[in-house]
């Protein structure tokens, strides 16, 4: 025990975890000064130490602390899926992931190497799950936004080559050189330093050149990449890995200004290239570009979207199949009848029209499922949709459970009574297809104007996520 004392209390494993189901509560583990410590000095301490489950020890001189906890509590509990703790979860299926790439190579053709981007904790999917499938699944690359997005791929041990996607902070290029990462770049100042760092640590740094060839964002303005390159080229700690480009307008009608990006680009690689240097690794690319455009796939395409089973825009859709990986779930912890008048929700925006019952599911705007939606979405339960009603909640929403049946509708009265009830427990569906419904992202991004990059992410938030397959 090294002179550590616990204080402990009557309270059994069994009855600590059966009250309330409250695992939050902090077990109190005092230093020999009397200090708190933090909770994971005290699971440090129960695996070392033997006190789990040993007689209370008295700790003189600490008297005024009385909480009653006993040490077994801050044992971690066997370990149960998300889905146990919330009822609410975002499912991810691996082999959809798995099966997209496959079929991204097949349509795109063996001449490019495949980048699957994961920013944004992959487009809400889990980055390093994602990270781990698209490795084994064909992906030669990892693309990133930020050094921390980097930096979480290799703490969970992925050793792919990843490249972040804009130029980070200067401050963190130590960080940039010890974690492997090939940063994007376009302004001297960076290059500059980050040859510098390379230089003095004896090694050379891989950079990829962001040309910006229209969309007004980031990059070396494409007139200027030639310029830009040759100013750095005498620099030993550097070295061109690769140039690209981003399309703005691959998803849409448009097809002039991607002409103009791609001829502007083209011209920025061939004067690079008429200087006498290598451009590397060209890639210009995005799912929509790499489904549509043949000319546009280079060495390597970056995909994002088209992975996580989702379509840029309509007009990839009959181009491919892919199939959605994510899937939003809950399941109902409340099921009530609400009489006639009586309202529902913040605001009583909705009032029952008697005979129905209101059911709850543990899911909100504080997982993504966006407040604006109130009213205007529907949730699958067993194959059957029921509009969701009243306002949704931070953390819960409800729906309705008709029980009249319309007998003017003989069809709709017998598909009535063939309708499975709806009960404490039962899973609902928010995103995904239940028997013969579906609700694809892409629906309920639309109801909110905007698209399926922006829900992913936001479910991705906050929800627990669960991997099948
Ligand atoms: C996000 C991103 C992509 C991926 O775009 P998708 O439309 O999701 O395929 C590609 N390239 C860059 C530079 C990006 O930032």
């Amino acid at each position: 025990m090294d002179g550590f004392k616990v204080i402990e209390g009557g309270k059994s494993h069994n009855e600590s975890h059966n009250e309330d189901g409250d695992l939050q509560k902090i077990p109190r583990f005092l230093s020999p000064g009397g200090d708190l410590l933090v909770q994971e000095d005290a699971a440090t301490l129960l695996t070392n130490g033997d006190t789990a489950g040993s007689t209370p020890i008295a700790t003189p001189g600490v008297g005024a602390i009385t909480d009653n906890v006993s040490a077994a509590t801050a044992r971690e509990p066997s370990a149960i899926e998300p889905h146990q703790r919330r009822w609410a979860w975002a499912q991810i299926d691996r082999e959809a992931i798995s099966q997209n790439l496959k079929t991204l190579r097949k349509h795109i053709g063996p001449d490019s190497m495949i980048l699957t981007v994961v920013k944004a904790d992959g487009y809400g999917h889990g980055a390093v799950e994602v990270a781990k499938v698209a490795m084994r699944s064909g992906s030669k690359y990892l693309g990133v936004a930020s050094v921390c997005e980097g930096i979480e791929l290799r703490r969970a041990g992925i050793d792919a080559p990843i490249i972040i996607l804009a130029e980070p902070p200067i401050d963190s290029i130590a960080e940039i050189l010890h974690y492997d990462l090939v940063p994007a770049l376009y302004t001297s100042e960076f290059a500059l330093a980050l040859g510098e760092r390379a230089d003095a640590a004896g090694c050379v740094a891989p950079y990829h050149l962001k040309i910006d060839s229209g969309m007004n964002r980031i990059g070396v303005h494409y007139s200027d990449a030639g310029d830009f390159l040759r100013s750095l080229a005498f620099h030993r700690g550097l070295e061109l890995q690769g140039c690209f480009t981003h399309f703005a307008t691959a998803d849409t009608m448009d097809t002039l200004g991607l002409k103009m990006q791609q001829e502007r680009f083209e011209q920025a690689l061939e004067t690079i290239r008429y200087m006498g240097m290598d451009p590397g690794i060209v890639h210009a690319a995005n799912s929509a570009a790499a489904i549509r455009y043949k000319h546009t796939r280079y060495d390597m395409v970056r995909l994002g979207i088209s992975v996580y089973g989702l379509h840029p825009s309509k007009l990839t859709k009959d181009l491919i199949k892919l199939r959605p990986a994510m899937s939003v779930r809950a399941r109902v912890n409340s099921i009530k009848p609400v009489p006639l008048g009586e309202g529902v929700s913040y605001g009583f925006n909705y009032r029952s029209p008697g005979g129905v019952l209101i059911a709850t599911i543990p899911i909100g705007y504080g997982d993504g499922l966006s407040r604006v939606l109130s009213d205007r979405i529907d949730i699958l339960v067993d194959g059957y949709a029921y509009p969701q009603v009243g306002t949704i909640c931070m953390d819960m929403c409800m729906f309705e459970v008709s029980q009249r049946q319309d007998i003017s509708n003989i069809r709709q009265a017998q598909l009535s009574a063939a309708r499975p009830s709806v009960e404490f427990g039962s899973e609902a569906i928010i995103i995904g297809r239940s028997g013969e419904q579906e609700i694809s992202m892409d629906d309920i991004a639309e109801k909110m104007g905007t698209i399926s990059y922006d829900l992913a992410c936001m479910f991705g938030l906050r929800l627990e996520r669960v991997y099948k397959n």
